[in-house]
């Protein structure tokens, strides 16, 4: 599972870039506090906790966890 320290993203799009599952995206229904559209997990069943988002990510915006 991934978790996202929400207002640290400026919307970069380089997490939803490499994961290799391609569930996460930028949801532009929303924005944070920086006033960037957040990235979001759409579909957290798929995600293998490879970590690469958590790895590629600028601003350490995201943990990633092994679900228990
Ligand atoms: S841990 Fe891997 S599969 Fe899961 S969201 Fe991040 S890059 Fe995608
Ligand atoms: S890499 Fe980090 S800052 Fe960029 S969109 Fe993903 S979570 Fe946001």
């Amino acid at each position: 599972m991934v978790i996202f320290n929400e207002d640290l993203c400026k919307g970069c799009d380089l997490c939803a870039w490499v994961c290799p599952k391609k569930i996460l995206h930028l949801d532009a229904t929303r924005v944070n506090a920086k006033g960037y559209n957040p990235m979001v997990c759409t579909d957290a069943d798929k995600c293998i906790s490879c970590g690469v988002c958590n790895w590629i990510c600028p601003d350490s915006v995201i943990a990633v966890k092994k679900a228990a």
